[in-house]
């Protein structure tokens, strides 16, 4: 869309013509002005003195053809052709000197010598004055252009998107049933509006879709559009947000005047917590005039529709918890549709749509990939298949294979691989125990997730990695799980104990995971009823529920933040007491596996559990 604040470049290319030949005009102007005295000069300024009472002594004899009066300056022109020269008072006129003989036929012109020797004099400077204008002109010119936004403040910068053409439909979205079940009775209501109006059923004006990122909001609302093949105007809530007071409600105003137009068709507001935040001064950067100008814009608007404008206002935010209540009451957006991260069975359709346009080689299977991915959302895995079809086209590849797939979950999940990092012997060593340790107290560990891979090739910041995968998608922990997930995580810095007799800064990470669940089990689960009781300690900022975390405020005694410290320290202590002991058992496989891992560098769960039975097997036998 060309910028309405803006001359299209069309009409702005002939303002400058137009300008340039203004300019020409003047100069020629100015040239023809000064031009007889580039004629005469020459023969002026060699004509012969006489007395003034010679020339008109000539003027009266008739032997002229011409008086030139320039200032003091005369010039006559004898009927010869030559000229001659005098000079007169200032004061003295045409007509007291008695030039002006009705009855004698010889011109007398009166150059304006002022006139000309301004020009003479200042042609320079009228040059330089244009080219100063032309070049503000110029200049103020670029400036706007850069700045279109400054001269285009109040007018939306709302995309259009015309359901009807190259149209994302539910199809295009997979999982996330339940919600698109709740959309579809808006794509109803846009479809046949009369068949709600006519029972004395008012549309809903407004719908939130309320979901973490990248769990396809967007491409929700975009489907909607397209299954009711109704345009779709889409804004950020942060185009709202502009430095000029007032810019985001007339954008507001303007929006919804084009919607309005347009009807029927759905307003989308991406990333509404950019303006919908709480007013008067609660929360985050405190009151903000601006925001509060928009968002109270907005209402005004979605109560402004008459009862039968179809347009539908679509929102979307990962931050419910701080959006303004008057934002959620009925008439507004009233209704809301939770989109969750995806499941199992949803993981597996997403990739299947990510894989629609892309070269799949044989033997592709996509559950192994959807197990892989738990917690991922919608647009990880859109990812995940990018990165996969980027690595077999490094390759020299035509077409994407499951090796790829893995490659490219490992990346996203975890980093890439650098295998350029130069590690010496003896910090590879450390590392393989340390991997090896977490890896045998975590397959020991009943309720730890499943071991599935070590590695000891370094990736992002990590040296190696022990990766566990969730069997299935968990919604509750239980106390036990905990306690084994901090066991396994502190196998790492015990195998370096046990071993080395000496301890490295490896595990800081480890240690802060576990130390955090060990808080949780405290403060949020009400794990530790003996000291702390079944209480939550601490108020959470952020929704949990999607994972949106901003810390946690303290609202409890220093009594109990003793014990909670207490707790963590206690549970910490022990889990390592645990570790240790598995690995003091184990030593002899921990070399072993530690051996083969230096070799072979990464270990799946096949080739761990190869050793591991084996050797428990040797055991036994002794
Ligand atoms: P959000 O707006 O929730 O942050 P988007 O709608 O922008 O997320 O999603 C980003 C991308 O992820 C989409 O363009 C789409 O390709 C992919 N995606 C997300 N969820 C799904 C889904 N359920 N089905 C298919 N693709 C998805
Ligand atoms: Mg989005
Ligand atoms: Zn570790």
């Amino acid at each position: 869309m060309a910028s309405p604040g803006l001359l299209p470049p069309r009409s702005r290319q002939n303002q400058i013509f137009s300008g340039l030949l203004l300019i020409f005009l003047i100069l020629s102007s100015v040239y023809y002005m000064t031009a007889p005295d580039r004629n005469d000069d020459e023969k002026l300024t060699m004509a012969r003195e006489v007395p003034l009472s010679a020339i008109t002594r000539d003027y009266e004899a008739k032997k002229l053809t011409e008086i030139i009066v320039r200032g003091s300056n005369v010039y006559a022109k004898l009927l010869s052709g030559s000229y001659v020269q005098s000079y007169k008072e200032l004061g003295d006129s045409i007509g007291t000197l008695g030039w002006n003989d009705p009855r004698n036929a010889t011109a007398v012109r009166v150059d304006d010598i002022e006139l000309k020797n301004f020009f003479k004099a200042h042609l320079g400077d009228l040059l330089f004055f244009i080219l100063m204008i032309a070049l503000g002109m110029w200049v103020f010119r670029s400036i706007a252009r850069s700045q279109s936004t400054a001269l285009s403040f109040g007018k939306s910068r709302a995309r259009v998107a015309d359901g009807r053409q190259g149209k994302t439909t539910f199809k295009d979205v997979a999982g996330c049933d339940e919600a698109k079940n709740d959309l579809k009775e808006i794509v109803d209501f846009l479809k046949s509006p009369k068949k709600y109006t006519t029972i004395g059923a008012k549309i809903p004006r407004g719908a939130l879709l309320v979901g973490a990122p990248g769990t396809g909001k967007t491409l929700l609302a975009r489907a909607v559009a397209g299954e009711a093949g109704v345009p779709f105007f889409s804004i950020s809530g942060s185009e709202f947000v502009e430095m000029f007071v007032g810019v985001g409600a007339s954008r507001v105003r303007d929006l919804f005047l084009k919607a309005k137009r347009n009807a029927p068709c759905i307003i989308f507001i991406d990333e509404i917590d950019a303006v919908g935040r709480q007013r008067g001064g609660a929360g985050f950067g405190g009151g903000h005039d601006e925001r509060e100008q928009t968002l109270n814009q907005i209402l005004t608007e979605m109560d402004g529709f008459d009862k039968d404008t179809n347009v539908i206002v679509m929102a979307a935010t990962n931050r419910p918890d701080v959006l303004d209540v008057a934002l959620l009451r009925p008439g507004r957006f009233d209704r809301r549709v939770f989109i969750d991260k995806p499941d199992l069975v949803a993981r597996k359709q997403i990739l299947e749509v990510h894989i629609r346009n892309k070269k799949m080689g044989k033997g592709i299977d996509l559950e192994v990939i959807a197990k892989q991915t738990v917690g991922l959302a919608g647009a990880d895995l859109e990812n995940i298949m990018n990165e996969a079809a980027i690595f077999a086209a490094k390759n020299g590849m035509k077409t994407i294979t499951q090796g790829d797939i893995v490659e490219a979950v490992e990346k996203v999940t975890l980093g890439s691989e650098k295998r350029s990092r130069k590690i010496n012997e003896k910090e590879k060593k450390i590392t393989a125990y340390h991997e090896v340790g977490h890896a045998i107290v975590g397959h020991l560990c009943e309720e730890s997730d499943p071991l599935h891979k070590i590695s000891i090739i370094s990736r992002g910041f990590a040296l190696g990695v022990t990766w566990f995968l969730p069997k299935e998608d968990q919604y509750t922990t239980t106390k036990q799980k905990f306690l084994d997930e901090i066991c396994g995580l502190l196998g790492g810095r015990a195998a370096e104990e046990i071993v080395f007799g000496e301890i490295t800064t490896g595990a800081s990470n480890d240690i802060e995971r576990a130390s955090a669940i060990a808080r949780s089990m405290a403060m949020r689960y009400g794990m530790d009823a003996d000291e702390l009781g079944i209480v939550s300690y601490g108020e959470r900022q952020g929704s949990a529920a999607l994972g949106v975390d901003l810390g946690m405020s303290r609202n409890y005694s220093e009594d109990a933040a003793k014990k909670i410290d207490a707790f963590v320290q206690r549970t910490i202590a022990g889990q390592y007491v645990r570790a240790k002991g598995f690995l003091a058992v184990q030593r002899s496989k921990m070399e072993e596996i530690v051996e083969k891992l230096l070799v072979v560098e990464t270990m799946s769960l096949d080739d761990f559990l190869e050793i591991f039975e084996e050797a428990k097997k040797v055991e036994k036998k002794e």
